[in-house]
């Protein structure tokens, strides 16, 4: 074996079997992956198994895994109680295509911690959920148009598909019709004034946001934004959406709404909700929930009923694990230790950039952690909330594919793509002991090979 000299040829080398894996992988999978996000240069790495906070490779690598199930598991791997919970569940019925009491507990749970949650209707993932929501507001409100905002992300369907990554003018993926691209408008991230002129200039059904940030706090809100738009929106008429896929039960038991003290007309929930299964739930108003509801005139309920249905949606398997999680989310108590770890995180990894002299940035909202290195704070606008959203979107182009590999040489893993870490309760204080020591070993590499 030649000596390895890039981060790229030392990551290879040290993972044979996970290279053999992915040779397979590409003749079944495109790209060799189920996920675009999971998919990196020279090759992704294949896991054997996980536990609390960490995972294995088949080369015999652990990670602490700072992406957590794509951050749907706030408990870490393999929580006792989810893992118990779903185990009895297994054993009398994985879906009975009828209803059960389990998912009114879980629905209960859910309207217990989150503030607009008059209904419920669980579905199965972020995509389906923001998808039905556009649908209730469009059907309540009679109108097509709505209002995203550029590098928020609400799942594949095309209805959102618009101004998702950088270069916002190009649509998220090839294949989505134009007809529907032109039923979204696209406003500038935390700018109300343009997102009134969009609604002065034709008539709205919804607007749908992140309300943690463009990409899950990359680009992180104004809270007198989300104040602001919650005023407009009522004004006109205009239904809010929140996007709470990441933030729901994270930052708080209540989410984003809870964090920042306001109320979306509907909120799409998703990965916490239902503990590392897959399981959603659209939730909100009544009367706008209730368009989904039968209500016996078969002229109403056949044309002007929201309809929806999906095969996995409150199924007894995921309700357990939803149930298991919720009760322990539910007081608040693990988000606090989280929100502290995030802080933590981010003061350990910024003292490491100025020890070090490395231009950078580590932000975020509560545990949700992102990385930015090559530029300043101030660079970036991030010093004085006036930021360069294009900029933060662009990320850090090749240099954060190679501090992603610099850190899974280290041992530590997050999403790649973002640059983001969502951090997970079964995290130690020697966990984040351990992720600064990475973070150091990391910057310090990427200097030795002249990236920084
Ligand atoms: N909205 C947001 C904010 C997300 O982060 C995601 C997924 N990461 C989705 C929607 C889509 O959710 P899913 O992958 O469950 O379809």
């Amino acid at each position: 074996m030649s000596p390895a000299t890039t981060v790229e040829d030392e990551y290879a080398q040290a993972r044979p079997r996970s290279q053999a894996l992915h040779e397979r992988a590409r003749s079944l999978l495109p790209s060799g992956v189920s996920h675009d996000g999971r998919f990196f240069m020279p090759f992704p790495f294949f896991v054997t198994h996980a536990e609390g906070t960490r995972k294995w490779d088949v080369d015999g690598h652990v990670y602490i895994d700072g992406w957590s199930g794509h951050g749907a598991l706030v408990l870490g791997h393999n929580h006792p109680a989810v893992v118990e919970a779903i185990t009895r569940q297994a054993r009398i019925g994985l879906h009975y295509g009828a209803c059960h009491e389990l998912e009114l507990r879980w629905a209960d749970l859910v309207k217990e911690c989150v503030p607009n949650a008059e209904r419920v209707r669980f579905t199965t993932t972020g995509t389906e959920t923001t998808a039905l929501a556009i649908r209730v507001a469009r059907a309540h409100t009679g109108r097509t148009p709505i209002i995203k905002l550029e590098g928020h992300f609400h799942g594949i369907h095309d209805a959102a598909a618009a101004a998702v990554k950088y270069p916002f003018r190009t649509p998220m993926s090839a294949g989505i019709p134009e007809e529907t691209l032109g039923t979204i408008r696209v406003a500038r991230h935390n700018d109300l004034a343009g997102i009134e002129k969009l609604m002065d200039e034709g008539e709205v059904a919804a607007v749908i946001l992140e309300p943690a940030g463009a990409h899950s706090a990359v680009a992180p809100p104004s809270p007198e934004f989300l104040r602001g738009l919650r005023a407009l929106t009522s004004a006109k008429g205009v239904v809010l959406i929140f996007d709470e896929v990441v933030s729901g039960f994270r930052l708080a038991p209540g989410g984003a709404q809870e964090y920042f003290g306001v109320r979306a007309d509907l909120t799409c929930l998703a990965k916490a909700v239902a503990g590392g299964l897959p399981g959603a739930a659209l939730v909100g108003r009544a009367d706008l929930m209730e368009r989904m509801a039968f209500t016996g005139d078969p002229g109403r309920d056949r044309g002007a009923r929201v309809a929806d249905q999906g095969t996995y949606s409150g199924t007894p398997l995921v309700a357990a694990a939803g149930v298991a999680t919720l009760e322990i989310l539910k007081t608040g108590d693990v988000q606090r230790r989280l929100n502290e770890l995030g802080d933590r995180v981010r003061a350990q990894f910024n003292a490491v950039l100025r020890e070090r002299g490395i231009p950078g940035i580590v932000y975020g909202i509560g545990s949700i952690v992102r990385f930015f290195v090559g530029k300043t704070a101030a660079e970036l606008g991030l010093d004085r909330s006036a930021y360069d959203h294009e900029e933060l979107d662009r990320g850090m182009g090749p240099l954060g594919a190679k501090l992603h590999l610099a850190m899974l040489m280290n041992g530590v893993d997050y999403n790649r793509g973002l640059g983001v870490s969502w951090l997970n309760a079964a995290m130690t204080d020697g966990d984040v002991e351990t992720m600064t020591e990475a973070w150091d070993r990391a910057l310090v590499r990427l200097r030795r090979d002249a990236f920084l």
